[in-house]
């Protein structure tokens, strides 16, 4: 059977972690998986329903029907709409973190990512996916920069997509997200334990993509040349 391989990047909101995900996917030809996109859906489709992303028993109900998808090129679907873009608005990321939190919501997100994983090698971007959701990764990383530094890169990539907003709103909405995410019973966003720390305030996207790459063919040497050279 075919080796599959995994990189899990995990890390607070706007740390780029999808930015250097596409990319490293790209590089060594992987299924890029936006995990975060998977409870931004859901959130949307609760939203869509009148119900409310803040009360557990509506996400009961609303999560057996749930129907999502990703293409290749990161296009996300609610059922057979494309709401890639719909997905990252205002509305939406001041409540997926409620949406998200539920176990039985949870529990489902995972079931279906461990599935993709199982069947592609992948680099799956999220909070949990390095503790949780792939706790075998071939490569963990656990990318964070300062809260200046995300706010301004999520406010160039909302821009560039035509999501009007304020860099100081995204500022807001980083901080109290940050504080959500780490502070939640069910999976709090947490460094694995053997995740590689990569503080990338600094670093170019570039630079941010081609130390990833190379982190993960150091880590997996000569297995991994083996795989390129049979293709
Ligand atoms: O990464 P992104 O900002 O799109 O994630 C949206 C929200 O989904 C995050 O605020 C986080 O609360 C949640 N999330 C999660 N587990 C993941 C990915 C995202 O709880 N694996």
């Amino acid at each position: 059977m075919e080796r599959h391989y995994a990189i899990a990047i995990d890390g607070p909101a706007a740390s780029g972690k999808s930015t250097a995900a596409k990319g490293v996917s790209k590089i060594l030809d992987f299924l890029y998986i936006d995990t975060g996109a998977m409870y931004r859906a859901f959130t949307l489709y609760m939203m869509e329903q009148g119900k409310d992303p803040k009360k557990e028993e509506d996400a009961l109900l609303l999560l057996p029907s749930f129907e999502m998808s990703e293409d290749s090129k990161g296009h996300v679907y609610l059922f057979k709409e494309d709401v890639t873009k719909r997905v990252r608005e205002r509305d939406v990321s001041a409540l997926v973190s409620y949406a998200c939190a539920y176990k039985a919501v949870r529990e489902k997100m995972v079931e279906i990512q461990r599935a993709m994983a199982e069947r592609n090698s992948v680099v799956m971007d999220g909070r949990d996916i390095g503790t949780v959701v792939l706790p075998h990764a071939d490569l963990k990383i656990y990318q964070v920069a300062s809260v200046k530094a995300r706010a301004k890169r999520r406010y160039l990539e909302n821009q560039e997509k035509g999501i009007p907003c304020s860099l100081k709103e995204i500022e807001e909405d980083i901080e109290k997200r940050d504080y959500i995410d780490s502070h939640r019973e069910n999976s709090p966003l947490t460094k694995a334990e053997d995740a590689i720390l990569l503080d990338t305030s600094e670093m170019t996207i570039q630079e941010e993509i081609e130390t990833i790459v190379s982190l993960f063919r150091k880590k997996v040497g000569e297995s991994w040349k083996d795989t390129e050279q049979s293709h």
